[in-house]
């Protein structure tokens, strides 16, 4: 499980090079990290299954070792959680994002919407709303092509005070989506209750769910819920064609996964997906 699985992979040294072996070391060694603006943010697209077109990405962040290869965020999320970085880390991804989405945004014609996620710790705290207030007028940003993921379980630790953070970030235009849908222990009757525009069905549902009829009736079953409320659908962790086209029968709007692309270099992103040639 999540909870169980950090220790371990917090201690495979492997990711960090081999000599940051205590975690003082681990910590300083993100911490610079973090302060030299070495992590990156890096893109999955997300395809409408109406239009067949990508209508956005999520940016998910990326730690690269010296030796070329690249530390994945489950490896170093936890700790930057237990060490506060990870609002300096949410920050950087908010920047990185709006700077990007400006720039498009100013030079296409069709829009895309950037998402981004936010850790348990970034709802507790009172420095989102403001951060991402800024962020958006400084670069002139209209806030809808902005979404904020929050797995399920962080809304469960405060439903009360994530709503009202929830309501501060829509009045600012910014979209709302349930990430990791259906992996929590949550009561269901919190769902109407939340201000969200999107659900993020879980992986585990998704996966290979042509194929596994238990997964298949969950999945349809949560399409539906999110469809019922009004919400844009996403499946996530698309590998295959059986799987897209279950999606699309299921009422999904939209499929993210490696069928699709992996998550990308910002400028790959852009060059593959925008047009964009790299500068
Ligand atoms: P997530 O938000 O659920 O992100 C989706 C994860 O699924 C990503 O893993 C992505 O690379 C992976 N994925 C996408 N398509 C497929 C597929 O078809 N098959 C499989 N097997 N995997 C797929 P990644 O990038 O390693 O991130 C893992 C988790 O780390 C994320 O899960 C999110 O919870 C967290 N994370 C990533 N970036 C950030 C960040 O900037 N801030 C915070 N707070 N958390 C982040
Ligand atoms: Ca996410
Ligand atoms: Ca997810
Ligand atoms: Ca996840």
């Amino acid at each position: 499980g999540k909870r169980t699985g950090r220790r371990n992979t917090v201690t495979t040294v492997s990711a960090y090079g081999g000599n940051a072996r205590e975690p003082l070391e681990r910590e300083g060694a993100l911490r610079k990290a973090v302060r030299q603006g070495a992590l990156e943010a890096w893109l999955q697209p997300v395809v409408s299954l109406a239009s067949g077109q990508v209508t956005g990405a999520e940016a998910l962040v990326r730690w690269p070792r010296t030796d070329g290869g690249i530390t994945p965020p489950g490896e170093f999320i936890p700790l930057a959680e237990a060490t506060g970085l990870i609002g300096d880390i949410t920050a950087f991804m908010l920047e990185r994002v709006t700077d990007w989405g400006a720039r498009w945004h100013r030079r296409r014609h069709a829009p895309i919407t950037l998402g981004v996620n936010l850790s348990g710790l970034d709802l507790q705290g009172d420095g989102v709303v403001p951060l991402v207030r800024r962020l958006l007028a400084e670069h002139r940003l209209p806030g809808q092509f902005l979404m904020l993921e929050i797995t399920e379980s962080r809304f469960m630790q405060d439903p009360h005070g994530a709503r009202d953070m929830l309501e501060e970030l829509r009045a600012l235009g910014v979209r709302i989506a349930i990430d990791d849908f259906g992996t929590g222990y949550s009561s269901l009757s919190y769902l109407h209750r939340l201000p969200l525009d999107c659900l993020k069905i879980d992986r585990s549902f998704v996966h290979q769910a042509s194929r596994v009829s238990g997964r298949r009736t969950l999945f349809g079953a949560i399409a539906s819920l999110g469809r019922g409320l009004g919400l844009t659908t996403v499946a996530e962790g698309v590998e295959n064609l059986a799987d897209a086209r279950l999606a699309r029968d299921l009422g999904c709007d939209a499929l993210q996964g490696y069928l699709v692309s992996p998550p990308l270099p910002a400028a790959t992103f852009a060059e593959r997906y925008l047009g964009d040639t790299p500068v």
